[in-house]
């Protein structure tokens, strides 16, 4: 029997700067699912992290677990952009959390196990319902395995870099090309290899690789996978 259309979960993995955020927002949109980006909660505790337990160049973890109750994410709809932005504590993060700082530290704190149990807990809260597409590094294999659909996003590493990089110019950063492209490859290593939930394609969700698509060329086909399985 056919689900209703507000009871389907979509998953939506790949690696950094593939543009996963983007097409789920889309998604969203346009068949009025809610999104949940999870790279955003995991940021979010990364920041808290920053800005309460830093010790020498990185952030004291066991500190950080010990207090992860007082760490309390929301998303909030911005009627202007009409896009969820990510609170931490009632403060609006959403533009703090994309900062270099932030993505240098996040892969450390996100292979760690307590941290990842506190997030996913709130994830499968949020998604259990349904109508709902989230964004990340697990979704299909650990959050929801059982989700209706699933993709995997992935590009080269210099695409990637490049896409980045430009949101970095775009917003006058002065971090270079190649800071970015470390901090890419960085991320995928310790995301990849990492013992719970790494970074890895579900063995049932649709592989897409748009280094050389467009934003819009790659939706399409996402879009085209949605409407042939879910017959929507
Ligand atoms: O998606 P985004 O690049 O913002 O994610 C930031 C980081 O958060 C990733 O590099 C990864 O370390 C972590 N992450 C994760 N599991 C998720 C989402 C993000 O480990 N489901």
């Amino acid at each position: 029997m056919k689900k209703d259309i507000d009871k389907y979960i979509i998953a939506i993995d790949g690696y950094s700067s593939t543009g996963k955020s983007t097409y789920a927002k889309m998604l969203a949109k346009e068949f009025g699912w809610k999104h949940i980006d999870t790279g955003a909660m995991y940021r979010a505790v990364t920041l808290y992290g920053i800005e309460n337990y830093y010790k020498g160049n990185s952030i004291d973890v066991s500190e950080l677990i010990k207090h992860l109750n007082l760490i309390q994410i929301n998303f909030k709809f911005n009627p202007e952009t009409k896009e969820n932005e990510t609170y931490l504590n009632q403060k609006n993060v959403e533009s703090e959390i994309r900062d270099m700082q932030v993505s240098e530290q996040v892969s450390s704190v996100a292979k760690v196990a307590e941290i990842r149990t506190f997030l996913v807990d709130q994830q499968r809260k949020i998604g259990n319902v349904g109508g709902i597409v989230m964004d990340g590094r697990d979704i299909g294999t650990v959050v929801f395995p059982n989700a209706d659909l699933k993709f995997f996003i992935t590009a080269s590493v210099e695409v990637r870099a490049a896409r980045r990089f430009l949101e970095f110019q775009n917003k006058k950063s002065s971090i270079t090309l190649e800071e970015v492209t470390e901090n890419l490859k960085q991320r995928d290593f310790i995301d990849e290899n990492r013992d719970i939930a790494p970074l890895k394609k579900a063995f049932d969700a649709y592989l897409i690789d748009n280094s050389e698509l467009s934003k819009q060329e790659t939706y399409s086909k996402i879009v085209d996978i949605i409407h042939e399985k879910l017959n929507i």
